[in-house]
């Protein structure tokens, strides 16, 4: 029986995962496809019932604006789904459905990729949505400071209430900051993330880098990760390689947290290059 996995999304638009998951399956030699789903918000809860019944049903990533519903339509959540608030993968298990999120993995996966070693300075991230709350999660977890800053104070210090504070579990702390305690923190920053859509093409600010960040502020050795991955180079990361500083760009972590999400589904170790290169095509 040829298994089916789909991403959930209003409106599904222009997506890399069908093309990086398809290519996932074949290098895997998998009968399967994934595919776009547009699902309207109010219809949410009877696809995903009817999908955990199909037994073709191999998994589903789900993005926006499903990620903190969908919570409400799964049997169990991953500890790092239930830190984060948020669910981007739903994975078929004893006749339920799972609901993880794989950007912790795939956040951290990306920053090992790129050689990121904690040398005992903090982090700082821009933004306090969803990938802020993962990436602020997964740091804290692996026991480095994190500095939250956004344009909204209150989004920040809800974020920060939301993973705990002084400290997410066995985590570190994580803390909010305004516009002037961001300058404050950066000069001990050895990673700075871009977790808003600033930079994004077709965004509200393609052109701008977040927060007005000045990344002349940054110690020497610092690494710059930016989650936005089209365009791969942003204003944000031109301007760290320009003062000599790592740039990572997003397209790593997507294909991280996609290579978890597909191993949850199969049992198997993700053909990461194979996906790299489905996207790598496109990106
Ligand atoms: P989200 O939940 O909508 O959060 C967006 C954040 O950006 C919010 O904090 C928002 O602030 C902030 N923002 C928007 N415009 C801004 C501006 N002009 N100045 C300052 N802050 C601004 O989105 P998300 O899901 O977290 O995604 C954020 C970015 O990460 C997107 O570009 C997404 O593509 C990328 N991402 C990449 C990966 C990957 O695998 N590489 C994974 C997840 C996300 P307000 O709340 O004030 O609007």
């Amino acid at each position: 029986m040829a298994r089916r996995a789909y991403l959930l999304a209003h409106p599904v638009g222009h997506s890399l995962s069908p093309r990086m998951h398809g290519a996932g399956f074949r290098a895997l030699g998998l009968d399967a496809t994934y595919e776009g789903l547009d699902v309207l918000p109010e219809r949410l809860g009877t696809v995903v019932a009817a999908l955990a019944r199909d037994p073709a049903f191999l998994g589903a990533n789900v993005t926006t604006p499903h990620k903190r519903a969908v919570m409400a339509h799964v049997d169990d959540l991953t500890p790092a789904a239930d830190a984060v608030g948020a669910v981007n993968t739903l994975v078929p298990k004893g006749g339920g459905l799972l609901g993880d999120n794989t950007d912790v993995a795939g956040f951290l996966a990306a920053l090992d990729e790129a050689g990121y070693v904690q040398r005992g300075g903090h982090a700082v991230v821009l933004g306090a949505g969803g990938a802020a709350n993962a990436v602020a999660y997964a740091l804290s977890r692996r026991g480095v400071r994190t500095v939250v800053a956004a344009r909204r104070a209150a989004a920040a210090e809800e974020l920060v209430t939301r993973l705990g504070g002084g400290g997410t579990g066995a985590g570190a702390a994580v803390v909010a900051v305004g516009p002037t305690g961001l300058a404050v923190e950066l000069p001990g920053a050895e990673l700075l993330v871009n977790a808003t859509t600033v930079g994004m093409v077709g965004g509200p600010a393609e052109t701008a880098v977040p927060l007005d960040v000045d990344v002349g502020l940054l110690p020497e050795g610092a690494l710059v990760h930016d989650l936005v991955y089209n365009p791969r180079i942003t204003p944000l990361l031109a301007a760290a390689a320009a003062r000599g500083l790592t740039a990572v760009d997003g397209l790593s972590m997507l294909v991280w947290q996609g290579a978890e999400a597909a191993r949850l589904w199969t049992g198997l170790e993700p053909p990461v290059g194979a996906m790299r290169v489905a996207v790598e095509a496109q990106g």
